[in-house]
């Protein structure tokens, strides 16, 4: 390691295959700068950009998307979270998880559920009303579809770990907020983190966005592989989306048989 810039770049990979946390750089941040502790990584490739580059706006970097922070220090806190071994065990956290008001409205809570061999992780956004009855996640109308297109692709719903980003039920279904999602991510990260999927497919704005801590909108999200901590995400409609507007279930076809084929 002869300069200061390989030894950032060394620095800033490591830092990437311990799993930080994903940040989004501003349009002119400096690529190293700040903590000095982030790899910056195109939303569509999944290599580390060089990290070299002064400015964002610099020819050959890729555009602002997601990057990656030391993580924070859970190797040595007894945060119960992340301590969790198994699904289950973030299961039972969430049964009695009052971080967020969405405990208030909620029958059951929905944690996800699934193999924990999942080679696949599907995320939506959060329970409906059906879900909030059973504590089941997609099982009302656009889980019904979203069934249909997992056995589609061949990859039937017991082989899948199917889950949200917000384990409770949002009033009358609203988007959950923002300080909800920031609220219950920590079970989602810790969900991923323990199943280590071969691929992850957002279904709409809200697990895409949320996934990939970015503001992108679908449509340009979509047609890309992003990475979620190294691992594939591929961005579609969600079901419910697609209930509205069949117009987009050719695109959603397209988008899951990309996952379908990194899978393979
Ligand atoms: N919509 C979601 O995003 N998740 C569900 O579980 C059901 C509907
Ligand atoms: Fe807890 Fe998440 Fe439910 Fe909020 S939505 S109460 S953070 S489990």
């Amino acid at each position: 390691m002869s300069d200061g810039q390989a030894l950032a770049r060394a620095y800033l990979e490591q830092q990437r295959l311990l799993g930080g946390d994903p940040v989004v750089l501003p349009e002119a941040a400096p690529a190293v700068g700040r903590s000095g502790g982030q790899a910056v990584e195109g939303s569509d490739s999944g290599t580390a950009a060089p990290a070299d580059r002064p400015t964002a706006s610099s020819s050959d970097l890729p555009p602002p998307g997601v990057s990656y922070d030391p993580p924070s220090g859970d190797l040595f806190t007894a945060d119960p979270v992340s301590q969790a071994a198994t699904v289950a065990a973030i299961a039972d956290l969430v049964s009695g998880c009052t971080k967020c008001r969405l405990c208030e409205g909620r029958t059951h809570t929905v944690p996800g559920e699934g193999v924990e061999d999942a080679r696949l992780v599907v995320v939506g956004e959060g329970p409906g009303r059906v879900e909030d009855e059973t504590g089941r996640p997609f099982v009302g109308p656009a889980g019904e579809l979203l069934t249909k297109i997992l056995a589609a692709i061949d990859l039937p719903r017991e082989r899948v770990f199917i889950c949200n980003v917000v384990k409770c039920r949002p009033p009358e279904n609203r988007q959950p907020q923002y300080d909800e999602i920031a609220a219950c991510l920590p079970y989602l990260h810790r969900q991923i983190q323990i199943l280590k999927p071969k691929v992850i497919l957002a279904m709409g704005n809200t697990a895409a966005q949320t996934l990939l801590n970015t503001k992108q909108s679908l449509g340009a999200m979509r047609n890309h592989v992003h990475r979620f901590r190294g691992t594939p995400v591929i961005v579609t409609y969600h079901p419910a989306a697609l209930l509205r507007n069949p117009n987009w279930k050719r695109p959603t076809w397209d988008d899951v048989r990309i996952a379908r084929r990194l899978l393979d």
